[in-house]
């Protein structure tokens, strides 16, 4: 479908850095449409698997492809076990911008302040190390369960979810060594993708965007730490939302704007706000094999403050006895590289390494999800959880059966399943060979227990 853009809308455009109307206009009005992917590196590892068909490699997203058709995502029965995620492909570039500001390979906090539904987190998750932590959080509650389901599905222990106001975070001074605000704005860059956006547009609500944005920032620069990177994104052209927020931020926020290198064969577009000439990185439809979105990268002032370690706190939850330990580890890769918790009667495991992160987080923040939960222990068993199957953590070695594609989606409709197998008990239901969740292996049945609030409706 061709995209009318308001003239109101074109004309605040002009003069922009890299904006051309005309082959502005003719791409909206193209009606052509991008899918790309991004896979999960720790679920594939290699793209061919994939059933829809991969078209090109997106230039600057190690994991990121362009398909050359939309397929339906919800039956694909390997989008649900987290192979992939669904993400518009300018927003990828996240990758470069981390990769050139910070050393990946250390261990470091990572903040997703703006996160539902996760796309740059589950980016984000795919470039930390394992010894690295994620927090992903978003402020609005409804949008907090779908969050939590895609950071189930990408399956890795090292992320916290959390649902609290960017303020709630000052709390934490000087504790994150990367912050990444991919702020809400008012969306002209998703125009050609969704054109219901373009009701909700005016210039009013790109001024209170604007003041939201800052508002944001401001709230949660001092979770920085010193010589920490703020990632700044917004997928809207409008200056005041892009170029006069990274004033604003080397104004008021006293960061210091750094260069990202782009190939000249990307097409993107580097701009330089008006008062301070910070970098700023453009992508425009008519450009770029993706939508619009702008990103800028900072630097909080020098090293030198000390960590927020120095306060040690101990997490409030109930350990694991010896004997529970033991219950569990055959479930795991490798038990020994986490700590264990009971909450209520559910066993979460976490990286041991975020012993000290969990218990700061449970004096001052909402957690909706801490790294993976395990299961209950019942009778000396483990009832195992939806979220262990899904886990990059499971030990490969268990139990499981490989099913078509048609009993894959019988299952994820949560209906009766029939499969030949000669296993009992708790069983991985597993389709190219990727852990969809778990069956029960009856005498003379075959429960499925697919999470009912996940099941797929689609015929
Ligand atoms: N980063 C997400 C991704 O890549 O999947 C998309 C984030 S979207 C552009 C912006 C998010 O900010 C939304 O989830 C929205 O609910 C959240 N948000 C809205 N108002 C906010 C506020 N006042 N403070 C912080 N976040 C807010």
């Amino acid at each position: 479908m061709p995209t009318q853009l308001p003239l109101l809308f074109l004309e605040s455009l002009e003069g922009l850095a890299g904006f051309d109307r005309i082959a502005f206009e003719n791409v909206h009005q193209s009606g052509e449409q991008l899918t790309s992917i991004r896979f999960n590196p720790d679920k594939v590892k290699q793209v061919s698997f994939m059933e829809a068909s991969v078209e090109e490699a997106v230039p600057w997203a190690s994991q990121g492809y362009y398909l050359s058709r939309r397929p339906s995502f919800t039956l694909d029965p390997i989008f649900h076990a987290g192979a992939y995620y669904v993400q518009e492909a300018s927003s990828m570039f996240l990758e470069e911008v981390l990769k050139q500001t910070t050393d990946l390979s250390l261990p470091i906090k990572i903040l997703d302040l703006c996160a539902a539904p996760g796309g740059k987190s589950t980016l984000i998750q795919s470039l930390i190390s394992n010894k690295s932590l994620l927090v992903s959080n978003e402020v609005i509650k409804a949008r907090v369960n779908i969050l939590a389901e895609n950071i189930t599905k990408w399956g890795a222990a090292n992320v916290i979810v959390t649902n609290n106001d960017p303020k709630d975070f000052q709390r934490l001074q000087n504790y994150f060594d990367v912050i990444v605000v991919d702020a809400p704005c008012s969306g002209s860059g998703l125009f050609r993708k969704d054109a219901t956006a373009i009701d909700e547009w005016s210039l009013q609500n790109v001024t209170l965007c604007s003041q939201r944005q800052q508002r944001i920032l401001a709230d949660v620069l001092p979770a920085l730490k010193e010589g920490g990177t703020l990632i700044y994104s917004t997928c809207s052209y409008a200056e005041s939302e892009d170029e006069a927020v990274a004033d604003w931020l080397m104004n008021e926020g006293g960061l210091l704007s750094t260069k990202i290198n782009i190939n000249p064969e990307w097409n993107i577009v580097e701009t330089q706000s008006l008062q301070h000439h910070a970098f700023g990185y453009r992508f425009y439809p008519d450009k770029v094999k993706g939508e619009g979105f702008f990103i800028a990268a900072f630097t909080k002032g020098e090293k030198g403050k000390p960590d927020w370690q120095t306060t040690k706190y101990k997490t409030k939850s109930e350990r694991l006895i010896a004997k529970e330990i033991d219950i569990i580890k055959p479930y795991l890769k490798d038990a020994n590289d986490f700590f264990f918790i009971k909450q209520k009667e559910e066993v979460l495991a976490l990286p041991i390494h975020l012993e000290n992160d969990l218990a700061t987080f449970q004096f001052s923040l909402y957690i909706k999800k801490a790294g993976v939960k395990l299961g209950s222990i019942i009778r000396n068993e483990l009832i195992p959880h939806h979220e262990l199957a899904l886990s990059t953590v499971i030990n490969p070695a268990l139990p499981f059966v490989e099913v078509d594609r048609e009993t894959a989606l019988q299952y994820l409709r949560r209906q009766e399943i029939k499969i030949d197998t000669t296993l009992k008990g708790w069983v991985l239901l597993t389709h190219l060979q990727l852990p969809l969740g778990w069956v029960k292996v009856l005498p003379n049945r075959i429960n499925n227990y697919y999470p009912k609030d996940w099941r797929i409706f689609n015929k």
